[in-house]
């Protein structure tokens, strides 16, 4: 999946990597997606409801 072609489908922007802030479990994990430049849009891949939050409860066990 190439992650450069996404674009909001509200404006039609082009989504760029910007910094977002994640709140799971109580926590906020600031990581990086893409997100839309005009409307603040963020785009969540289906992959982080899976396996990404996996490692930020890896994460979070850690401390
Ligand atoms: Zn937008």
């Amino acid at each position: 999946m190439d992650e450069q072609k996404l674009v909001c489908v509200k404006c039609r922007e082009p989504l760029v990597q910007g910094d977002v802030t994640l709140s799971y479990m109580g926590s906020n994990f600031p990581v990086k997606l893409p997100k839309c430049p005009r409307c603040g849009l963020v785009y969540i891949p289906e992959a982080l409801a899976t396996g990404k939050m996996q490692q930020v409860e890896a994460a979070l066990e850690d401390k």
